[in-house]
């Protein structure tokens, strides 16, 4: 058994900026929708812009640190936003990658998508056990991978890999390491042993229909992949990186949601902990915060140590152009950029609603739009 050594991996401790992507995706309509056409569109790799419902004259736009236009790949995405922090979590540090935004914006396809479109989470998963099978061998190292995944509902971690589990505690160690005591940890040596687990484990999240979305997710789900290594020398040392990917619950804004009595608070608490995420996020990314609030809330205590300080983050903000999305929209970017400018020109002349209508009626208007599943 090798003796647990902490390691200093000699990197920077200064806290490092989340990294902050936005995602649109294709414009889907409904019948009798398509007639309004797009109200946000990128303008090129990390700027996008979106109408200003205030003043049809003006466009309110955004700069990020990437920017996803609708033709843009799963594998594209992955390349560029998460590819490149993988190779950290095989020398000991911690990495994560979360999806925010509405529900039906797309953050279960960018974090998990389809078979034919695999996103993120297969795709990291593959790419670690490559990673780590290119390693085996060299470098005196031994490595191992284990797998945990869990829902933060209600402000209770629940282990998916099992069920009938209660509400978890999230703890620390002595080395300020996040643990959680009593969680499922499965070892993996290749895809399918994930696939396996993972597969029957997504059934068991708790979803639930509301107004917005009939599959809408009202839970974070958590998926943590660990890779400990351990040196094969006299006196053994062990690191252990942890990567967290993670489909956050939707941020709509609950009282445009119908939302009632458990709904509701289930809404709360989901906004606990993402309006916590946005605090820490910012206090990170702003570099002025002495105390960045994680524990606030479960979501941001269990990524106290894989957010901010040596860690290594992407937020990829997923947003719809559809306008029934507008105001959602509005709000996820305004989570997710540090600044923005208000443009004085049209957003398109065709495409902005009639200028003679008082803003208020216009703002209603976007507002009870219908939104179907
Ligand atoms: P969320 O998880 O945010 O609620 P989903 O990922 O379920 O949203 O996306 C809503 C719908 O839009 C799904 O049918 C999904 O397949 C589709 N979709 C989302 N993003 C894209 C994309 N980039 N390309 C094609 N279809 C997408
Ligand atoms: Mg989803």
């Amino acid at each position: 058994m090798a003796q647990r050594v902490a390691v200093s991996d000699g990197a920077n401790k200064k806290a490092t900026r989340v990294r902050v992507a936005v995602r649109l995706r294709p414009f889907i309509g409904q019948p009798g929708e398509d007639d309004d056409g797009p109200c946000v569109r990128g303008l090129d790799s990390q700027n996008l812009e979106i109408v200003n419902w205030r003043n049809a004259t003006e466009t309110v736009k955004y700069h990020f640190d990437a920017f996803y236009g609708e033709k843009t790949t799963q594998q594209e995405v992955f390349l560029s936003s998460v590819k490149p922090i993988l190779p950290h979590v095989l020398n000991g540090q911690n990495a994560s990658v979360f999806a925010y935004g509405p529900t039906g914006a797309g953050k279960t396809h960018t974090m998990l998508g389809s078979s034919e479109q695999p996103g993120v989470i297969p795709r990291a998963v593959r790419a670690v056990l490559d990673l780590v099978s290119a390693k085996d061998g060299d470098e005196g190292w031994d490595y191992s991978i284990d797998m945990s995944y869990l829902e933060i509902y209600n402000e209770r971690v629940l282990d998916l890999l099992s069920p009938n589990s209660q509400d978890l505690p999230i703890r620390e160690d002595k080395d300020k390491n996040i643990f959680i005591p009593g969680l499922t940890h499965i070892s993996i040596s290749s895809f399918s042993d994930f696939d396996n687990h993972f597969v029957p484990a997504s059934l068991n999240r708790t979803t639930a229909s509301t107004k917005l979305n009939q599959r809408s997710s009202r839970s974070h789900a958590v998926l943590l992949i660990k890779v400990v290594r351990t040196q094969r020398a006299l006196r053994q040392r062990q690191q252990t990186g942890k990567l967290y990917l993670i489909d956050l619950a939707g941020s709509e804004d609950n009282r445009r949601t119908g939302n009632q009595g458990i709904r509701l608070k289930e809404s709360g608490a989901i906004n606990l902990s993402l309006f916590t995420l946005s605090k820490v996020v910012d206090s990170l990314n702003s570099g002025t915060a002495t105390r960045v609030p994680y524990r606030d809330s479960k979501l941001t205590r269990l990524l106290q140590d894989s957010l901010g300080g040596s860690a290594h983050s992407v937020m990829i903000t997923n947003i719809a152009p559809e306008y029934r999305y507008y105001f959602d929209t509005f709000s996820a970017l305004n989570f997710a950029a540090k600044s923005k400018l208000v443009v004085n020109k049209p957003f398109t002349r065709e495409t902005v609603a009639a200028p003679v209508l008082p803003v208020c009626l216009r703002s209603e208007a976007i507002q009870r739009r219908p939104r179907g599943s």
